[in-house]
């Protein structure tokens, strides 16, 4: 049998990730290949981390890219701030604040849930009568951006309560990272997580991750071993430090980290002020082309991410048909609900480069035509 090379459709991707790249993204990736130790390699990834640092607000030394997904970023998050027995407060109002439950307890850590409807924040209060009950709380846990739903919790107000009972905060901003503005310094995060195929529109499969001092010191620590080897970031810190002590842990994606470092450079020039109201402007200009369909939000104004946006389906509308029309006949995707919310709401997506009204125009044009409105 002869196969043939693959054919991509050109698809436009406005569902929960990845999103479509930047033409300059799409052309660092097939940059010639250079070894991982190069020392002009070397140099790049120094300009990752500086501008790393830039677009999550932070000073922090230990800023970095893990070379696999948001997953990954979560998962070294949890695995090297979290012993056995320690008790983790999270806050869990949607998909992906479950998943951050299951990593505590894969740790052997004590799990404390602050539960939350889905499509709404995080309680603050809820969380500082959990941090009240439980004084022995090391850490605490909470999404930034619920992809799953669309809503934004303030990670401020969640970090500055932790921060009165002493605990380390783990953030997970994969969906908010230069959409929205994450202060990782001012607001005093400790581990701050993301990824790199939604609002930097960059190629999955990298998970851009910062640290604070005292989450390094907690590392450092630690009375019991770090158990992924390949997450354990104690066995990088040299290889991160650029002290020019660079040696052999795994071998970097390169041709993603050229990507990455296009994306980055994208982000830095637009500057984050621009990112984040290019975003909202998006975000305007969908919903008055949704209301004007009828459609109605799942999430309240106040907390709605500008970068995804959940609406219930309608009456007499079925989610795959409709969704399969749009593939099919637009080549355009749409996140369909996930979990309690499976069948019943849609997630548009309007993250980096597609955050600009020609999306947002095609989008509502394609659901008019396929909803016959
Ligand atoms: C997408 C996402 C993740 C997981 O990222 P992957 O790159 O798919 O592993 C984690 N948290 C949130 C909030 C996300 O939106």
């Amino acid at each position: 049998m002869k196969y043939s090379s693959f054919q991509t459709p050109e698809r436009r991707l406005l569902g929960a990730g990845p999103t479509n790249l930047y033409p300059e993204v799409s052309q660092a990736l097939t940059r010639p290949e250079v070894g991982h130790l190069d020392p002009k390699f070397v140099e790049m990834m120094d300009e990752v981390k500086s501008m790393l640092r830039y677009l999550f607000q932070t000073k922090n030394e230990f800023t970095i890219a893990i070379s696999a997904p948001g997953s990954a970023g979560m998962e070294a998050s949890f695995v090297n701030l979290v012993e056995p027995g320690d008790k983790v407060i999270v806050c869990v109002n949607g998909l992906f604040g479950g998943r951050m439950v299951e990593n505590v307890e894969r740790i052997g850590g004590e799990a404390v849930v602050v539960d939350d409807e889905w499509g709404t924040p995080v309680s603050l209060d809820k969380l500082e009568e959990s941090l009240k009950n439980n004084p022995d709380t090391k850490v605490v846990a909470f999404v930034h951006a619920e992809t799953s739903t669309g809503v934004r919790s303030d990670a401020k107000e969640i970090a500055e309560i932790s921060k009165k009972y002493e605990c380390l905060v783990i953030a997970d901003t994969v969906t908010s990272f230069t959409g929205i503005p994450i202060l990782t310094d001012e607001w005093g995060l400790d581990a701050v997580y993301s990824g790199s195929q939604k609002c930097l529109s960059c190629v999955p499969g990298l998970s851009p991750l910062t640290f604070s001092d005292k989450a390094i010191e907690k590392i450092k620590n630690r009375n019991s071993k770090i158990q992924s080897w390949f997450l354990d970031q104690t066995l990088v810190l040299d290889y991160w430090s650029g002290q020019g002590k660079r040696s052999y842990h795994h071998t970097a994606p390169i041709n993603s980290i050229f990507a990455l470092h296009e994306a980055l450079r994208l982000a830095c020039d637009e500057t984050l002020e621009k990112l984040w109201s290019r975003h909202l402007n998006a975000h305007h200009r969908l919903k008055k082309g949704l209301d004007e369909l009828n459609f109605n939000f799942v999430v309240d104004k106040e907390y709605r991410l500008p970068q995804m946006n959940s609406i219930y389906i309608p009456d007499g509308y079925d989610d795959l048909e409709v969704r399969s029309r749009l593939l099919n006949d637009f080549n355009l995707e749409i996140g369909a609900g996930l979990g309690k919310f499976s069948g019943k709401i849609w997630r548009i997506g309007l993250m980096g480069y597609n955050a600009r009204s020609e999306s947002v125009d095609y989008c509502l044009d394609s659901l008019k035509s396929v909803l016959n409105k």
